[in-house]
């Protein structure tokens, strides 16, 4: 059998790549690392995460939790390396990064039907089966290819960022604390409290700070999900109070109360010498970052590993491109995965190439394709994303309001989505083997 070209061996090509594998089905994977990186990828391993290391919550009672535990259910590689690297994040599923990619790595590197072929993809292939998983940071030649391969269409855009890491042995532990939110769980976050005073200090600073410059950036092209820190302090003094630096459920034990406001560091490895600091994805200059960033009282000496970077992220209009395959409707030989499909978010991304390729290994068998339901986050994800009635398309993270009611009333949010959960499983289930 012709192998099947994945075009990245990131997120989504991984996961394409294995599932085809796994069915028998041979794959010729193309990647660009390390010969060439995009602006945001550091590392020779396939599946690196690009900012956070979090694949955000783990919990039944949210949408991307139920995502996770369908993967995990159809036997995801990226759900699997991820489970074995995983970092304490309370109700998240977070990953020592760097050990996870090599896990992704070292499986796709030793599958006897995986080849990995290394190098830039400038062309779409003229013939075979192809899946395009080149990410939101496609290289400027693959990106022109893909533009001329659908004239009809336009070609949209967002701007994402990341987040700095700092160092543990910075991080000033008199001024910090470790707790979870509400004591949920372990106590895995450290908490950076800040004053009213310490904190109108910073929100100042923070809203007037350089912003390094991005071409065609402006604030209104932010996804509302991964907004800049400084575009979010600029909306108002207190907005930041409510969302990142939000001080609910954590209580400093110096004083016993909530603070005024909090700044929370997540684990970024195994080992916990490293954290990233959540919410505060970030494009001010760096010397800026570290200015602004260190007024926050723990963070005064902190030592800063990466700084926050922002990058234009770009994605098809695929209500109108793509099937509920993820195949092109024109060329269905031709599939695309991951965010460039306007799925937004790590998980999203590895569940798209997740479908895609079971489609293709059922379509290469002769068998009939799995038609997930859209009770199924799996299902729901793609049907949204192929559905033409939605017209202004943006990147789509998976939440319940694309998957349809109940047809009963049910008591309290958590309650009502445990039970859309509970539905989407059994769903699943009646699929049988997949
Ligand atoms: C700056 C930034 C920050 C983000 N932060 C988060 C976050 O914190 N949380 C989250 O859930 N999501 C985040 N995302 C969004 C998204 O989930 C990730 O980008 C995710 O990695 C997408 O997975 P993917 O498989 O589609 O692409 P990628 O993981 O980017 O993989 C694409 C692969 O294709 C390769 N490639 C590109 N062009 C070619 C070519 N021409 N030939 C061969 N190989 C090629 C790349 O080298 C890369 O390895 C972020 C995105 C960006 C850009």
């Amino acid at each position: 059998m012709e192998p099947v070209t994945i075009i990245g061996a990131g997120l989504a090509g991984s996961e394409a790549a294995w599932q085809l594998a796994r069915r028998g089905i041979p794959v010729a994977l193309h990647e660009m690392k390390p010969r060439k990186m995009t602006p945001a990828h550091h590392s020779e391993y396939f599946g690196e995460l690009v900012c956070s290391n979090s694949l955000r919550s783990d919990q039944l009672e949210n949408a991307v939790g139920l995502l996770k535990e369908e993967l995990r259910r159809m036997g995801s590689l990226i759900l699997a390396c991820a489970d074995g690297h995983a970092v304490e994040a309370g109700g998240a599923l977070a990953v020592d990064r760097h050990a996870f990619a090599r896990a992704v790595t070292g499986k796709i590197r030793s599958h006897p039907l995986i080849t990995v072929a290394e190098g830039e993809v400038t062309q779409l292939p003229e013939s075979g089966e192809v899946i395009v998983a080149s990410g939101p940071l496609t290289s400027d030649a693959l990106a022109g290819a893909i533009k001329e391969f659908f004239p009809e269409s336009r070609y949209l855009n967002f701007f994402d960022a990341a987040a700095p890491l700092v160092t543990f042995e910075s991080v000033d532990m008199e001024n910090a604390f470790f707790a979870s939110r509400y004591d949920r769980g372990t106590p895995d976050y450290i908490n950076c409290p800040m004053t009213r005073e310490e904190y109108d200090a910073f929100w100042t600073a923070l809203c007037s700070a350089q912003e390094a410059e991005v071409h065609g950036f402006e604030d209104k092209h932010v996804f509302e999900g991964c907004m800049p820190v400084e575009v979010m302090a600029r909306r108002g003094h207190d907005t930041l109070c409510y969302g990142p630096l939000k001080p609910r459920g954590l209580r400093d034990p110096r004083t016993g109360k909530e603070p005024y406001t909090v700044v929370q560091l997540r684990k970024d490895n195994a080992e916990g010498s490293i954290y990233n600091l959540v919410g505060f994805q970030t494009h001010l200059k760096w010397p800026e970052q570290k200015r602004v960033f260190s007024m926050i009282p723990a963070l005064k000496n902190a030592e800063f590993v990466r700084y926050g970077v922002m990058h234009r992220n770009t994605y098809l209009d695929a209500p109108r491109l793509l099937d509920r395959y993820y195949r092109v409707r024109k060329a269905p030989r031709i599939s695309f995965a991951g965010q460039i499909t306007g799925v937004e978010g790590y998980v999203e991304s590895t569940a798209s190439g997740f479908l895609c390729a079971v489609e293709l290994a059922h379509r290469l068998q002769g068998k009939p394709p799995v038609d997930f339901p859209q009770e199924t986050a799996v299902g729901a994800l793609a049907l949204y994303i192929s559905n033409e009635s939605v017209a202004d398309f943006q990147p789509m993270n998976i939440n319940f309001g694309i998957i349809p009611p109940l047809d009963h009333r049910v008591k309290g949010k958590r309650n009502k989505n445990a039970e859309l959960s509970q539905r989407a499983l059994q769903a699943l289930e009646g699929l049988g083997e997949i």
